[in-house]
């Protein structure tokens, strides 16, 4: 499901793609696609659909999300897609990879992905950042849980995703059970 045009099969490394689930999308995430944005011409943020995996928002409510919180960014934009990353990265003519470290918990599993997709496909190059400090704890699952719990996200999340949590909050609560 790609809506952008590519170059259909060229690697590009001009171009990066910064693909995950971004349920919601937070500061830490702002960090690493700014950073992106720094370093390659194009930055895409694609958002995995993953509706089976029962995320907090809908893929079009954290597109909507993403698009308002990094709208200020010339150099990104914001797709979905699903199947094989390798796959998306070649149609739309990118050739890296941008993903996020944050700790060692996350090496294994970011080094894992990594190799297997040189495997799939030996064009595509994973690139790793380390965001600024503060936001280094944030995690998009720790961010739904202390918000549904009733305690602030401020300064965690881009102001629109802050709104959008504390409306899923009062609809829980007035729904109590569901
Ligand atoms: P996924 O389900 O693919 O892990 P996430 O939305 O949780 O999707 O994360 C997307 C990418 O952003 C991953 O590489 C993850 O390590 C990175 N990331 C998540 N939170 C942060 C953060 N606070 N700082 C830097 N990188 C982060």
């Amino acid at each position: 499901m790609t809506h952008l045009p590519g170059s259909q099969g060229e690697y590009d490394p001009r171009t990066a793609v910064y693909p995950g689930s971004f349920d919601p999308l937070t500061n830490g995430h702002v960090d690493i696609v700014r950073r992106s944005a720094r370093l390659f011409e194009r930055t895409i943020v694609a958002i995995l659909i993953n509706e089976d995996k029962r995320p907090l928002f809908t893929v079009a409510q954290r597109v909507q999300m993403a698009r308002e919180a990094l709208r200020s960014e010339p150099r990104v934009q914001v797709d979905t897609f699903d199947g094989l990353l390798v796959e998306y990265v070649k149609r739309v003519g990118a050739g890296v990879v941008v993903r996020g470290l944050r700790a060692i918990s996350d090496f294994e599993y970011e080094y894992q992905m990594a190799l297997m997709n040189r495997r799939l496909s030996d064009r595509v190059e994973t690139v790793f950042m380390m965001p600024a400090e503060q936001y280094v704890y944030i995690s998009s699952r720790l961010v739904k849980e202390v918000c549904m719990l009733g305690g602030s996200v401020s300064g965690l999340v881009p102001a629109v995703v802050e709104e959008r949590l504390k409306e899923k909050r009062a609809a829980v609560a007035a729904k109590p059970g569901e």
